[in-house]
């Protein structure tokens, strides 16, 4: 009766390299001793002295494990295949759950792995990793995990997919524009891997939700790109005793950290409060090298990898900076602050807050609102274009932005020029101002009435407004 077993890769030095070998055998028993008989090296490793299948040696017979079957006296018949796994690492950690013959050959440079091998494929399959976030950094991430066996992932966003996301959010393809980025990811993760299970969170984490959903799951991965929703991750991984993998972008630079209290500091004992709103610019507004998400996502994805396996050095106390330009990685020291509100000794942070007040952002004063007199629609403006009776355009974008598009007959002055090229604007002059998107020429309008310029307008919406309303011919970036 010709059976086909195949040998794992650790063996395969006993069987002269082959990876599959033909042979007879009534039962598994006879084509071992039979598989033995022709090679026989591998005797001592898939035998005990006992003459039984060592302990840490599985074998299955198509898809079943012989365990569950009768052991070495499973009757075989023609076409059979069986499928030798050692368990390198050692195999005496008892994981729930079996792998089927098809999760074996899909994860099999997993398992001949001593770091990882079956014990390991079975703690990522019973794994549940929450990804916050489906843009740049979920999406690599994401994707990887799926591909590496992790039983279960929650994912949360609630965007839609736009043209602009694709240049780094390589999870969606050109099909997937408008649509939820949920959907789409799930689509693509299922695509990798039909096994994954999907939770799909379509809404925005919040302290009402966040520590239902976090709760869920071992390993809580930070893929945000927004203040509130950071502190709010780590806050809710400190109170839940969960480690939070970190990651953050910003043109070529980027850093990674797991932040695990339990272990190590959190995100607070690094950044006890965040920067004043409008400080540090978010990537829309800043850039981000496309690859750079990638770089970082995959930092994200592998440690949340060696935390489910309990192997390796983890990122806990270490935040690491990356930069793209230079090629270098350093890393930086993390301790844990013993003043820290929320992981230290007296902790005054028992319970979840509102994250956009602590971060500034909602209040009046921050949101610069500006008189209706001192806005000015697109379509106003095109109408007084039109009726010459233009006013003075100004431009306060930077000059690789006016290399991109720009708005006729405007003048560039960049808004961190302003203050000492003011002279170069009279005070008489009739001005609208405008920008990518309005925020700048906001700012711009009131540091100019403060210098005394009184017939001003800031361009509502910025030149995508223009874009959208007026002149589609004007590229929106
Ligand atoms: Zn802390």
């Amino acid at each position: 009766m010709p059976v086909k077993v195949i040998i794992p890769t650790a063996l395969r030095q006993y069987t002269g390299n082959q990876g599959s070998v033909t042979l007879p055998g009534r039962t598994v028993g006879e084509a071992l001793s039979n598989l033995s008989g022709e090679f026989s090296d591998i005797k001592k490793h898939l035998f005990g002295e006992d003459g039984k299948v060592r302990n840490f040696v599985n074998v299955y017979v198509n898809d079943d494990d012989i365990r569950y079957l009768q052991q070495n006296e499973t009757e075989l018949k023609e076409g059979d295949v069986i499928t030798i796994v050692p368990s390198v690492a050692g195999g005496s950690e008892d994981v729930d759950g079996e792998l089927s013959r098809a999760e074996i050959e899909r994860y099999s440079r997993h398992l001949i792995m001593p770091e990882v091998a079956l014990a390991g494929q079975k703690k990522l399959k019973k794994a549940k990793v929450l990804l916050v976030g489906m843009g740049g950094l979920g999406s690599p991430t994401a994707m990887y995990l799926a591909a590496a066996g992790v039983g279960r992932l929650g994912i949360v966003d609630f965007d839609v997919v736009e043209y602009t996301n694709l240049q780094r959010q390589i999870i969606y393809s050109i099909d997937d524009v408008g649509r939820p980025k949920l959907q789409a990811a799930g689509d693509r993760l299922k695509g990798i891997n039909p096994d994954l299970e999907i939770d799909f969170y379509e809404e925005r984490l919040t302290s009402e939700n966040a520590l239902d959903i976090l709760a869920k799951y071992d390993i809580i991965i930070d893929g945000t790109d927004n203040f509130p929703t950071r502190y709010l991750v780590n806050d809710a991984c400190v109170l839940l005793g969960k480690p939070n993998i970190y990651g953050s972008i910003f043109r070529f630079e980027g850093q990674a950290s797991v932040f695990y209290a339990k272990e190590g500091p959190c995100y607070r004992c690094l950044y006890p409060e965040p920067p004043p709103p409008g400080l540090v610019p978010s990537c829309a507004e800043g850039g981000v090298l496309g690859i750079l998400p990638g770089n970082i996502g995959l930092i994200q994805a592998t440690e949340a990898v060696k935390l489910i396996l309990g192997k390796g050095v983890p990122l806990i106390g270490r935040l690491l900076l990356f930069d793209a330009l230079a090629m270098e990685y350093r890393e930086l020291k993390l301790r844990k602050d013993p003043n820290c509100p929320i992981c230290g000794d007296r902790q005054t942070i028992t319970a979840l807050i509102d994250y956009e007040q602590f971060c500034g952002i909602g209040t009046e004063a921050d949101r610069l609102v500006l008189e209706p007199e001192n806005e000015i629609s697109v379509t106003e403006l095109h109408e007084r274009i039109l009726a010459s009776q233009a006013p003075v355009v100004l431009d306060v974008r930077e000059p690789h932005e006016f290399e991109i598009c720009r708005l006729p007959d405007s003048k560039l002055i960049p808004l961190g020029e302003l203050s000492t090229r003011v002279h170069e604007l009279e005070r008489e002059w009739d001005i609208v101002v405008f920008c990518r998107s309005g925020m700048r020429g906001a700012q711009a309008v009131k540091f100019l009435q403060e210098a005394g310029f009184e017939k001003i307008k800031n361009l509502k919406g910025g030149i995508l407004a223009w874009s959208d309303e007026v002149d589609p011919s004007v590229p929106k970036y």
